[in-house]
């Protein structure tokens, strides 16, 4: 498979924003590499800029479907801050770091906004190939996230809703 490279990132971003959040379209995001982190993909606010670094080892795991699962969880997120406000960032922010079940309760918040946006079956390929390869960062941070189970679930709960 051809690695993903960042414009490749970008367009799907620039993709994924047309088509699901509308309210993300003249805010600026600026998408940067990382080379090791626990995280595929993680969101940062300066500002009124937006910070969207991507775990260069994960591009090389995921195919074109799986990453747009991770940016539409980020851009949930940003969408999100955009729409409540620095100070809502910065007490979320917080919130997060002082407590893991707050962290798990507003990751799986997030995974559920995808799944409204459109992405459950991105986001269900993705968790079962990281639930499959069983990676060391997939058991630091599984806790935080919704199972391939708990997806398909939410999927049927937002299609009857
Ligand atoms: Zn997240």
């Amino acid at each position: 498979m051809e690695k993903i490279n960042l414009n490749h990132i970008k367009d799907l971003i620039a993709e994924i924003i047309n088509k699901s959040f509308h309210t993300l379209k003249d805010v600026e995001i600026k998408v940067i590499e990382k080379k090791k982190g626990r995280y595929s993909a993680m969101v940062r606010k300066n500002w009124n800029k937006y910070f969207l670094f991507i775990n260069k080892h994960y591009l090389k795991i995921y195919d074109e479907d799986e990453l747009k699962r991770v940016l539409a969880h980020e851009l949930s997120h940003i969408e999100d801050w955009v729409k409540k406000g620095i100070l809502f960032y910065i007490v979320n922010n917080l919130k997060c770091s002082f407590s893991k079940n707050y962290l798990e309760y507003y990751e799986k918040e997030t995974d559920k906004k995808a799944i409204r946006k459109g992405y459950g079956e991105e986001l269900a390929k993705q968790r079962g190939k990281r639930e499959t390869m069983k990676d060391k960062n997939f058991h630091k941070n599984k806790r935080f996230y919704l199972t391939k189970k708990e997806i398909e679930q939410e999927i049927k709960n937002v299609s009857q809703a």
